[in-house]
């Protein structure tokens, strides 16, 4: 998809912050670090719009971005820092809950893992916190250019086996450093519209 526009919306905590209206929306969750922010960028052909925000003791905010005024984006904050406290993760779990009940354009979540190792402890519980909510999820396996092109079939294996990727849930393999994916991720995205 040719993107023409793309700009940030809102970050938002509660509810009523959330852009009005009743355009396509998908959220994209990830570990810290895993490379979420890249993969923004990437598919919107920007070099900084998503940034790394998820720092503990930042404030932590549902960022949306609207694109070609079409859709939006909800940049989720990340998750996994060991540093993070109780209380913070506890309002992390719950504004994310509120979200996904309550946000009903939501179509998709995209749930960015790293392709190079196998999903964390806390990639299984968000892909099973989004399940719970029975919310459709494309796993989007990132950094596919740090490993060799022989090894990508074996490790989406370790990937799909280790999240229990249920039926109807999609995999893609992507490289925020050489764009492989993005066409794919695009007509996932655009299927589910
Ligand atoms: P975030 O915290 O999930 O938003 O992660 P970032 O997007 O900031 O990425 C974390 C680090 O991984 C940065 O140094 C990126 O340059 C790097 N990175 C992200 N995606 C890729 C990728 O597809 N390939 C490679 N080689 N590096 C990546």
């Amino acid at each position: 998809m040719k993107v023409t526009s793309a700009e940030i919306v809102i970050s938002a905590v509660r509810p009523e912050q959330y852009p009005e209206g009743d355009l396509p929306e998908f959220a994209l969750a990830g570990r810290s670090n895993v490379g979420k922010s890249s993969f923004i960028n990437k598919m919107l052909n920007r070099k900084s719009l998503a940034r790394t925000s998820s720092k503990p003791g930042k404030t932590q905010t549902l960022n949306f971005f609207i694109i070609n005024e079409m859709m939006h984006f909800v940049d989720v904050p990340g998750y996994g820092y060991a540093k993070v406290s109780k209380s913070e993760r506890a309002a992390w779990g719950k504004m994310i809950e509120t979200y996904l009940t309550t946000r009903e354009q939501l179509r998709a979540a995209l749930l960015i893992v790293d392709l190079r190792h196998p999903p964390t402890k806390d990639d299984v519980m968000m892909y099973d916190f989004f399940k719970h909510y029975e919310i459709p999820c494309i796993v989007i396996a990132t950094k596919a250019d740090k490993i060799p092109k022989g090894k990508w079939q074996k490790h989406l294996k370790v990937t799909k086996e280790t999240l229990q990727l249920e039926k109807g849930d999609e995999i893609i393999l992507f490289s925020s450093e050489t764009g492989l994916g993005k066409e794919e991720a695009w007509k996932s995205l655009q299927a589910r519209m």
